[in-house]
């Protein structure tokens, strides 16, 4: 007498370990599962679902479904030990470690750099040499004059390094392959200028929602629309109030020298990580084009893995990157958690610099490229006996309010210069008005469209201040 063969079993899916990768659909040939409906609420992903009449148990679709345990053999749902640990995920895959570190369960590492000459780079170059040393890896970018030497440097060197560079087939390819990567904890990076960073902003507002690290460089040229390749300060408002939709802020680093490009780029990253958030550069085109001594530092940083990264291992299996939140009630909750945080960095992360502002009595206020014309101009001041003085952004958000404040009390008059339509002065009135401070009377030093202010005529600005001029 045969035996009779016993039915080979059919599969059965706890929804939560299903990440809809539709594999399982692909390999049935009985159309036994269809892709979901509905979001799974402990993990923000949408499971197939199944419609097991007519399946034979061939076993295609669990061999195909690549989670360890997605679609599983019916007999295993019965195992009680199993079914125990699935109700408690840290029985299954153990007690989660997080160490004691800010950065996560594996912490960085840094790596001592052999002493060498300064160096002379551009700004470009010297921003692509601070993320290398920052431990960046992964680059996406679309090329975008007055930036694209950033990203060609890395397409060269990555591949050395056994990195990735990514030429995506435009902006917003580029932004979401940021999120991919930063949601995986790596550090990356892109090269940008105005237009192309426009486009990019959908995504940066996804990456600041669901608290996803990147840095972007944005070389700023002339607008509005495509405008041209001049050194413009178009994008500060941009990046200081309008990162995309909802309630967005960013840390945004305003180097003046090809020294600070490197140096600001590798804090950039830092900042990255501590916040969970990206962290824009605004460079303008000058600053991006020129060359600078710059001296490289004693360290670089093998970056580690956070603990909240969503890198597929087994350590950081129960990690969710998402913005979604649908009830009315969550979204509130998650936006009041994102505005701790901005008030947090609005207190701890204002920079700034100051050249003999200690006694001015006059104060210029200027970043980027028009700080160099602007120190000239204080320089010229003081030798004709006027007590001039630099103030420096160099956080335009946070704008450094408190730094300002402090020197307000002996300034009798500020002269603000920008290659922008005011969009500097807009920050420092907002911030002073935010802080309760009332100005004392601005001057303003406006050029447009790449034009930028010259040393001249903001010493005569200095000088009108005083009546030296009218
Ligand atoms: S066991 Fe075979 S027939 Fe059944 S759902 Fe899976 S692939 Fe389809
Ligand atoms: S193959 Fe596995 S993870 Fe992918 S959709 Fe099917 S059940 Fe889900």
């Amino acid at each position: 007498m045969s035996a009779i063969a016993s039915p080979r079993p059919r599969p059965f899916l706890e929804p939560e370990y299903c990440k809809g990768c539709l594999r399982c659909i692909e390999a049935c040939p009985r159309a036994c599962i269809t892709p979901g409906t509905a979001i799974n609420p402990e993990t923000g992903l949408v499971p197939v679902e199944l419609h097991l009449e007519n399946c034979n148990g061939c076993s295609l679709c669990m061999q195909a479904c690549p989670e360890p345990f997605g679609l599983r053999p019916e007999t295993e749902r019965a195992t009680p030990a199993l079914d125990f640990e699935l109700e408690d995920p840290a029985r299954l895959f153990g007690r989660k470690v997080v160490a004691n570190h800010s950065q996560g369960d594996r912490p960085d590492e840094f790596v001592p750099l052999p002493a060498c000459e300064p160096m002379v780079l551009k700004g470009t170059y010297a921003s692509a040499v601070g993320a290398l040393l920052a431990g960046c890896r992964h680059v996406f970018g679309y090329p975008i004059t007055p930036s694209t030497e950033g990203s060609e440097l890395m397409a060269k060197i990555l591949p050395k390094v056994g990195g990735h560079f990514v030429q995506a087939a435009s902006e917003t390819a580029a932004v979401n392959m940021m999120y991919g990567a930063g949601g995986a904890g790596v550090p990356c990076i892109t090269f940008t200028s105005g237009p192309g960073f426009s486009l990019m902003l959908e995504g940066v507002s996804y990456m600041i929602g669901s608290e996803v690290p990147g840095v972007f460089v944005n070389i700023m040229r002339g607008g509005p629309g495509l405008g041209n390749l001049g050194p413009e300060q178009a994008d500060i408002k941009l990046a200081c109030r309008g990162l995309g939709h909802g309630n967005t802020h960013a840390i945004v680093l305003a180097p003046g020298t090809p020294q600070e490009m490197l140096d600001l780029t590798m804090r950039a990253f830092e900042l990255s990580f501590v916040y969970r958030n990206p962290v824009v550069i605004l460079g303008d085109g000058y600053l991006g084009q020129m060359t600078g001594v710059v001296q490289l530092p004693a360290a670089l940083r093998k970056p580690g893995l956070p603990a909240w990264a969503v890198s597929g291992d087994r350590e950081h299996r129960h990690n969710l990157i998402c913005s979604i939140k649908l009830a009315e009630e969550d979204l509130e909750t998650h936006n009041r958690k994102l505005n701790d945080k901005y008030v947090y960095i609005s207190a701890h992360e204002q920079r700034s610099d100051s050249y003999r502002c200690a006694d001015a009595d006059v104060l210029v206020v200027a970043c980027n490229t028009p700080a160099r014309m602007a120190k000239g101009a204080v320089e010229v001041a003081r030798r004709d006996g006027v007590k001039a003085g630099l103030f420096r952004p160099v956080t335009l958000w946070p704008f450094p309010v408190d730094a300002l404040a402090a020197l307000l009390p002996h300034v009798s008059r500020l002269v603000i210069v920008e290659g922008s339509p005011g969009q500097l002065e807009d920050e420092l009135r907002l911030a002073l008005s935010h802080a309760g401070i009332a100005p004392p009377p601005i001057s303003a030093v406006q050029h447009y469209g790449g034009v930028l202010p010259s040393q001249d005529e903001i010493l005569d600005a200095i000088l009108e201040t005083q009546g030296v001029l009218s």
